[in-house]
């Protein structure tokens, strides 16, 4: 599924549009469900993980991107993220 965030493949952060890698923005076990539900980015390798700026090693953007795919999510489909995702990113 095409992702539910972006329209445009382009680095979600800074807008380059070249060497970008596909961020799932749920890993693990919910990666599957990442790409079902279309919670899927564009980023640069910098953004990516090739940084302190990224969001592999910047622990804030990561639950921020977590938080955002949440809102998305629940704008989008008439399920709970927390059925599909057994997680809630806006309770704390
Ligand atoms: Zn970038
Ligand atoms: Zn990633």
């Amino acid at each position: 599924m095409k992702s539910i965030i972006q329209e445009k493949k382009e680095c979600f952060f800074c807008g380059k549009t070249d060497d970008l890698h596909l961020h799932h923005i749920l890993e693990g076990r919910n990666r599957g469900n990442s790409d079902k539900y279309g919670l899927t980015i564009y980023l640069c390798s910098y953004h990516h993980d090739m940084s302190d700026d990224s969001i592999h090693f910047n622990p804030i953007y990561d639950k921020l991107m977590k938080i955002i795919g949440q809102l998305y999510f629940e704008r989008t489909y008439n399920e709970e993220f927390i059925d599909v995702f057994r997680k809630n990113y806006r309770e704390d």
